[in-house]
């Protein structure tokens, strides 16, 4: 019910501070994955926001509606409980995500399980990739063995929850040209054997680190889609929280919308990036996205004041050529935000709320 409080910004769609934020904590990375979009930052030196930074700028900021860590592999951090617990003491997510690769098991055990018991009152949503089942898995992910190590890292958090029913597990599916022919199958394989309370397929984005990741074909996507969507309706695919029916709704729109973008590149709604969303990376630079290479400022230059730095000059600008240009992409992360707070949605949300109703 924490996130009633953010009903005000369905009308206005401008927060004092990011409260959707994406935290890259890390560049650090031993995946190799062929769709990555990050890859050209993978690696290199760095010098992270440590845990006594984060706290300033989260003390900067009040309640978020979610806050996902990521990287890199952000598991890499020996302090990443510490700063999933810092956001949790100071904003009191609704959601505090966290986006690994499952390439470590018992460290990611052993980390929920400290999350969990610490951070009582919000839901912890980890996201875990399947590319494909076994060796493709490990062959779009480039490392040998990744396929058992993420599939072991979802059996040892699902036992987890019997006593921490806030615990959601996602599954993600990257889809690209490398697992196009595939993808029923994998959807199959998760919704089956993995049993994770979301499965959510995503569109290859961004500059990935093989191009023709880019190049698969739309109608492929649209019979998983059609399969999916008739799960969700039959009761198949679990979800989360109170309002999961509404979340359903909102995932069925927005994956068809990202289908349509994708396949149009049209303008099809106004961007809530810079508004609602932002973007750290590891050194405390904040972007309004991911995809867009506009910097709006360096928090360790501002002071750890992210409210500051929101409502700066530049961070105006930014969000007046969002708007002006009508800047479009299908970038799930970001459509999330701006679909769900857009009352234009709301018909089309409470339809696809009524045939899941109705479905079960
Ligand atoms: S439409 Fe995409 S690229 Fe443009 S600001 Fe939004 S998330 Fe960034």
């Amino acid at each position: 019910m924490r996130s009633l409080r953010f009903s005000r910004y369905f009308f206005t769609r401008q927060a004092p501070y990011p409260i959707y934020l994406i935290f890259f904590v890390t560049s650090r990375c031993m995946g190799r994955c062929k769709h990555c979009f990050y890859w050209r930052q993978l690696n290199r030196a760095e010098n992270v926001l440590e845990p006594v930074e984060v706290e300033r700028i989260a003390k900067n900021m009040g309640p978020l509606l979610q806050v996902t860590l990521t990287g890199g592999e952000p598991l890499l951090r020996e302090d990443l409980a510490d700063l999933l617990k810092i956001f949790y003491r100071h904003n009191q997510p609704v959601n505090l995500g966290l986006a690994t690769s499952g390439f470590f098991p018992e460290r990611l055990e052993s980390l929920a399980r400290e999350v969990l018991a610490s951070c009582p009152e919000s839901q912890f949503t980890v996201g875990l990739p399947l590319e494909g089942v076994g060796k493709l898995n490990d062959e779009i992910r480039g490392v040998e063995g990744f396929f058992e190590r993420t599939v072991e890292s979802l059996d040892r958090l699902k036992k987890l929850k019997a006593s921490f029913p806030q615990l959601t597990l996602l599954v993600d599916i990257t889809v690209s040209r490398f697992n196009q022919d595939h993808l029923e199958e994998t959807y199959l394989y998760a919704r089956d054997h993995l049993k994770p309370d979301l499965i959510n397929p995503i569109l290859t984005r961004g500059d990935p680190q093989e191009k023709e990741a880019l190049d698969f074909d739309p109608r492929k996507v649209e019979e998983l889609l059609d399969l999916m969507e008739g799960d969700i309706r039959k009761g198949l695919i679990p979800g989360y929280g109170f309002f999961r029916d509404i979340l359903h709704a909102k995932d069925i729109l927005l994956r068809r919308l990202a289908l349509d973008i994708f396949q149009t590149g049209e303008f099809r709604i106004p961007c809530t990036a810079g508004r609602l969303a932002g973007v750290i990376y590891p050194e405390g630079d904040l972007f309004p996205c991911e995809l867009l290479r506009e910097l709006i400022g360096s928090l360790r230059e501002f002071n750890y004041d992210i409210r500051a730095l929101w409502r700066s000059e530049a961070a105006g600008n930014l969000r007046e050529k969002i708007t002006e240009t009508r800047c479009s992409c299908y970038h799930q992360c970001f459509l999330s935000p701006s679909l769900f707070f857009n009352v234009r949605s709301a018909p089309g949300l409470l339809s696809e709320w009524l045939a899941i109703k109705r479905g079960k």
